[in-house]
């Protein structure tokens, strides 16, 4: 299940923030033109998505070489994830970096005191920090309203 692995289009750069929070390895090229992207989708096992019906057109994807998954336009980004959970039955999973999608660990609340606002330090205890960028994150408020809107996804069923 977390093995899928996504690219998405210029379109769905939220979408790809979001399915990073749902667990998955989301990744948005902007401005990457779509031969390319459709080659690095199959160079890398990665399911597209996109709503361009004209990158539907292109035989490797006819072909069934870069599995893709096919949008509706005008959705928000939530409703695009809720689409894309009901589609492939994805699960959710451990919260990855939303900003690259990288591994989030736990780190001591001492080790970032200098690092996140004093007002997170004082209410929350639990820290987290990316393997990849090392952007900290902590269980605030922001985070239970990402967790609250991943549930209210996935249940959409
Ligand atoms: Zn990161």
């Amino acid at each position: 299940m977390f093995d899928l692995t996504f690219l998405c289009d210029d379109m769905f750069q939220g979408l790809a923030r979001w399915l990073r929070a749902a667990g998955y390895d989301a990744l948005c090229s902007p401005g990457v033109p779509d031969g390319e992207l459709v080659r690095r989708a199959e160079r890398e096992g990665r399911i597209l998505i996109t709503s361009d019906s004209r990158m539907m057109e292109r035989r490797i994807i006819r072909s069934g070489r870069v599995r893709t998954l096919f949008m509706p336009r005008g959705l928000t980004n939530k409703e695009a994830l809720a689409h894309v959970i009901r589609e492939l039955d994805l699960k959710i999973g451990k919260t990855r970096c939303m900003t690259c999608g990288g591994v989030l660990k736990d780190v001591p609340k001492e080790s970032v005191a200098s690092l996140v606002p004093p007002i997170a330090l004082n209410a929350y205890d639990d820290f987290f920090r990316c393997a990849a960028c090392g952007k900290i994150y902590w269980h605030g408020t922001h985070w239970e309203s990402i967790v609250a809107a991943l549930r209210r996804a996935a249940k959409k069923k």
